[in-house]
C-alpha cells in the first residue's frame, strides 16, 4: 500500500497516510486539528523521483 502526503488546508500541517490508490484523492484527517479539509500532495513515494540518496526514504529526514 503506497504512502501519500497530504497538507491540511486549515492549519497547514503536512502529514502522510498509507492508503489504497483508489482512496488517494479522498480527504485525510489531519493529526493536529482533526480537520478533513486536506489536499493530497505529489509524493516522493508515488513518483519514486526524489530523495533517493538523501536520508534513504525521501520526504522525512
Ligand atoms: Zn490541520
Amino acid at each position: 500500500m503506497p504512502m501519500y502526503e497530504y497538507r491540511c488546508t486549515k492549519c497547514g500541517r503536512r502529514f502522510e497516510k498509507l492508503r489504497r490508490f483508489a482512496d488517494r484523492d479522498r480527504p485525510a484527517e489531519c493529526p493536529d486539528c482533526k480537520s478533513e479539509e486536506s489536499e493530497p500532495q505529489i509524493s516522493c513515494f508515488a513518483t519514486g523521483g526524489c530523495g533517493a540518496g538523501a536520508g534513504g526514504r525521501g520526504g522525512f529526514t
